[in-house]
């Protein structure tokens, strides 16, 4: 972060504008709508700037800017066009730890102006850091345009309530949760329509209502494989809604980011080799949280129901009488295939996809190998990498040609996915030379050899880096994100 954002309450507070052109008439009205004692120090005033002076509220110099202009002021503006004297007023407003503007001057700037959609008492400011100051305006429209015309009103009126519901609702989720309420329902809604007395009427009958108790709720949200942008609209809303978020190592940090900022982050991950969480002890927090009134967001990597042991915890919550959802989510099988092209069905190579997992030994044996060895089927492997070996051996024993094509999806989905693609045969060669870490899924069928012309695909991305990263896979460097044994 370059610049430390912050609101700066000016009522009453003297603040200096050096210069009397357009521009600094602009900065003039901003000070003013603020509430600042605006001096204005300029030999000569442009039309607009007198024009402001009618105003009362600004004391006005005629003459050029001497150093005790800043004599007890809080913020500076210099707007007078002219380098040298707008690096002086800097320098000067430095010395004295005033901070100062100096207008399209970055490096005379202690402080910088974001661009704003006032919606007073609601205020956006977006900055760019002067990188960019065009893109920054053009967040802003897009905020002009998406935010409602009557949202001041609106957080105005809330703000007459807020006094009443902290008396009404001590407890800070239950607020938090009337607020939600208000703010996505028909309170909101009248307000912003501008029938203020209705609102009122709602936001009145809500407090009723959310004087009784209220029951906890468990969300087993799927977070999908690892792209934010792979979340349902579902998952979003519990994430932003739940007072606590109980989550999986497999998370990733720019999900959970998208979380309600005071929500509680419980991390439950099973890293191996560490000490984990046993399931037992999760389901009893989920049980503990939500028997206590919380809402909680229990989030899983890809699917809660596809290897995310989510059954067991809907289980021990139903056991308990307590209310849960399942939100689905994209599995990694799903989400990395899609990710690096390859169809995990496809007419001419596969009518069948198969999930399977190769966590443990004797889930390697019980598995029914003449039936996976079977060929035009998909076989997505989950949590295999050290099963590699046996996996390998067992389907070829079985029948599957050593020449099926296989492609490893490392960190699928995310800007470190890796795409490996070889043969059964080459399994191991592959994930050695390229030293595949978990999460990775192991495709393994005709269909593995599709969509290898685009390299990783990350959606999105433009075609000119799928080329470079053809071309990266084709040296076939261990560095390479995309990478093949040459056959
Ligand atoms: N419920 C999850 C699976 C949990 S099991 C789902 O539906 O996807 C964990 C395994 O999923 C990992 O060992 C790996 O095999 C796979 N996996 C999860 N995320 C992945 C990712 N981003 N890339 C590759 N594999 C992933």
């Amino acid at each position: 972060m370059d610049y430390f954002p912050a609101f700066l309450d000016l009522d009453g507070k003297p603040c200096l504008v050096v210069g009397g052109g357009e521009v600094a008439a602009r900065k003039i009205r901003l000070l003013l709508a603020a509430g600042a004692d605006v001096t204005v120090v300029a030999p000569e005033l442009g039309e607009s700037a007198a024009a402001l002076l009618g105003d009362g509220r600004i004391v006005r110099l005629a003459r050029g800017y001497a150093e005790r202009d800043l004599d007890g002021k809080w913020l500076v503006v210099s707007a007078t066009g002219n380098p040298d004297v707008d690096a002086g007023v800097f320098r000067d407003a430095t010395a004295r730890r005033i901070f100062c503007n100096a207008v399209d001057r970055q490096e005379n700037c202690s402080y910088i102006t974001p661009a704003i959609v006032d919606r007073s008492p609601v205020l956006v400011a977006v900055s760019s850091a002067g990188t960019a100051p065009v893109l920054a305006r053009r967040i802003r429209a897009k905020l002009e345009a998406t935010l409602p015309a009557r949202l001041g009103e609106l957080a105005a009126l809330a703000g007459r309530y807020r006094r009443q519901v902290l008396e009404r609702l001590p407890e800070l989720s239950r607020r938090i949760r009337f607020w939600e309420r208000v703010f996505d329902g028909p309170a909101a809604d009248r307000a912003l329509a501008g029938e203020f007395e209705a609102a009122a009427a709602e936001m009145e009958s809500l407090l009723t209502a959310h004087d009784r108790a209220e029951r906890g709720v468990a969300w087993l949200t799927g977070a999908g494989p690892g792209d934010p942008d792979l979340l349902t609209l579902k998952a979003l809303n519990a994430l932003q809604s739940a007072d606590v978020i109980v989550h999986d190592r497999l998370v990733s940090a720019e999900v959970l980011a998208l979380a309600r900022r005071d929500a509680d982050c419980i991390p439950v991950g099973k890293t191996p080799g560490c000490r984990t969480n046993s399931q037992d002890s999760i389901n009893e927090l989920l049980v503990r949280l939500v028997a206590s009134g919380k809402r909680v967001c229990r989030l899983k990597g890809g699917d809660p129901f596809v290897f995310g042991r989510g059954g067991e915890e809907a289980e021990a919550l139903e056991a308990a009488g307590l209310d849960y959802r399942v939100i689905p989510g994209i599995t990694a099988a799903a989400g990395c295939a899609a990710y690096a092209g390859i169809p995990l069905t496809h007419r001419d190579a596969a009518q069948s996809v198969v999930f399977l997992t190769a966590h443990g030994k004797n889930s390697i044996d019980s598995l029914d190998w003449p039936s996976l060895a079977r060929d035009r089927q998909t076989l997505a492997v989950y949590m295999g990498v050290r099963r590699f070996p046996d996996l390998m051996d067992k389907l070829i024993r079985h029948g599957r040609p050593a020449d099926t094509p296989i492609a490893i999806i490392e960190r699928g989905t995310t800007s470190e996915q890796r795409v490996l693609r070889g043969t059964l045969g080459q399994l191991m060669l592959l994930a050695e030379a390229h030293q595949v870490a978990a999460p990775a899924i192991l495709l393994i069928g005709e269909v593995a050899a599709r969509g290898a012309a685009q390299g990783d695909t990350l959606a999105g991305r433009p075609a000119a880096l799928i080329a470079e990263r053809v071309v990266e896979r084709r040296g076939t460097a261990a560095t390479a994100r995309t990478s093949s044994i040459p056959a």
